[in-house]
């Protein structure tokens, strides 16, 4: 499997590189060659199979020869050991043909561990002797994720940045209570949107003669590890005989990404309803054709207050290649593009959308409720009202993408539903653990130094 660039640059990728270097040298986002096929008979199959051995299944194809299939096997049974479900994405019924698929069930309480658990375990199969310093920037769930994947790996290091004071307690201190020698945690003066410019700034000067790493969802490996949840449900609903459709809260385009992947494999998907929250640039574009960043409003569903879906790329890539570089300089230059006729076709083909502002996160909420006794969290929320208003036949099942543990959003649950969920033990352990971490200035060549010091002397 060779990889190409959505800037449509000459550079072309093994798997290994694609995955270690997190973006192609032309600015561009890795996308795998040609989507590999899985038979109607092989997905009905699937069904049977528990869920790491069909997650290796899945992703074998993407990931090539860079590892082999028993390896790549045993590394997702390790990988999803840590979720405290046997079924890893339990799938539970809510009212009539909705349903909800708990991707919360990992070690940090969002669906982010599905793939960062898999990321950790291949970076470190795949570094050899040179160390890696990866670098992130987190609007919460992100950076615990990767935190809980790498910490302690050999000749694998990780500086995640994250804004002060605009992520939650317990999504900062799943965070910095985690004592290990390669892990850096930077407090910045700013905001999201600065963390991300100034780690996009570090990529492109690169620091020293350092190799950096992605752990954000512009590595490929990150969309790919999401697609083996989507056939596991669909299986699960007998989708080959009656399509399903899938409702996903999103901010980065990154889980949409990859339930468009597994509708390319043959996944029978009638429908990808994409839930925004007041950020609704994604339900903008998707209905008025004009992609445009705006002011990102803090919401009660933070990890999807982002104005530049950075995936969204990979989608314009795959109908209309030609367009993407003039749309990505526009984009740079003045905030926006128009989408092509073949972007449109294709948007309109496979996805619609829904934005869900503050009262419509709390009505769906309420609804979870007292419909189903589900306590869901507000990007979860974000997700059914989007499956509640969708236009689908009646007989079409939605599956509503739970993206977080209601435990990990307590104040905005309670705010919804007059009660506070209940707090997990591993929760609880963590408020006794002391937190470290060090706040710096918006300022790149402060964070290189951070990034030279946890390198090491050899930097
Ligand atoms: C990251 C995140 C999202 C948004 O996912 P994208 O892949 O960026 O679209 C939604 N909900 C939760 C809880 C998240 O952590």
């Amino acid at each position: 499997m060779r990889y190409v660039s959505t800037r449509g640059g000459p550079a072309t990728s093994s798997a290994r590189d694609a995955i270690l270097s997190g973006t192609a040298p032309d600015g561009g986002l890795w996308m795998p060659e040609a989507i590999p096929q899985l038979p109607a008979e092989r997905i009905a199959e699937l069904a049977e199979l528990p869920y790491p051995d069909l997650a290796a299944l899945i992703l074998s194809p993407f990931i090539g020869d860079a590892i082999d299939d028993q390896r790549l096997l045993d590394l997702c049974i390790e990988a999803y050991a840590g979720f405290d479900d046997p079924e890893v994405a339990p799938l539970v019924p809510l009212a009539g043909r909705h349903w909800l698929l708990e991707l919360f069930r990992g070690p940090t309480l969002a669906f982010k561990d599905f793939a960062l658990q898999v990321l950790g375990r291949v970076l470190a199969e795949l570094v050899g002797e040179r160390p890696l310093v990866l670098v992130g920037a987190t609007s919460g769930d992100t950076g615990s994720a990767a935190i809980a994947a790498v910490a302690g790996r050999p000749n694998i290091a990780l500086v995640m940045l994250h804004p002060e004071g605009r992520v939650s307690e317990v999504q900062r201190r799943q965070m910095t209570t985690v004592d290990a020698p390669n892990i850096v945690n930077l407090a910045v003066r700013g905001s999201f949107d600065d963390c991300q410019r100034l780690v996009k700034q570090l990529f492109a000067e690169g620091v020293g003669d350092l190799r950096l790493g992605a752990v954000n969802s512009i590595n490929w490996l990150r969309i790919a590890a999401q697609v083996p949840y989507y056939f596991a449900a669909a299986a699960k609903l007998n989708a080959i005989e009656h399509p399903v459709a899938f409702a996903v809260p999103s901010g980065n385009f990154g889980n949409a990404c990859a339930g468009y992947v597994a509708r390319a494999m043959g996944l029978p998907i009638e429908r990808l309803i994409i839930a925004t929250n007041s950020n609704d640039i994604l339900h903008r574009a998707f209905t008025t054709g004009l992609y445009e960043r705006g002011e990102a409003l803090a919401t009660t569903a933070p990890a999807m207050d982002i104005q530049v879906a950075s995936n969204f790329e990979r989608m314009l890539f795959v109908a209309d290649r030609e367009a993407v570089p003039e749309q990505m300089k526009a984009l740079a230059e003045n905030g926006r593009f128009h989408l092509t006729h073949a972007q449109r076709d294709l948007v309109d083909a496979r996805f619609s959308s829904a934005s869900a502002d503050e009262p419509a996160i709390v009505a769906a909420t309420r609804w979870a409720n007292e419909r189903a006794g589900q306590v869901i969290d507000p990007h979860t929320a974000a997700g059914l009202h989007a499956a509640l208003h969708s236009d689908l036949p009646h007989d079409v099942p939605i599956v509503t993408l739970g993206t977080a543990h209601p435990a990990k959003f307590p104040d905005a649950v309670a705010a919804a539903l007059g009660e506070r969920p209940p707090m997990t033990e591993a929760l609880q352990e963590m408020f006794a653990r002391p937190e470290l971490y060090e706040v710096v200035d918006a300022d790149a060549e402060a964070i290189a130094g951070h990034v030279r010091k946890l390198a090491g002397p050899s930097a």
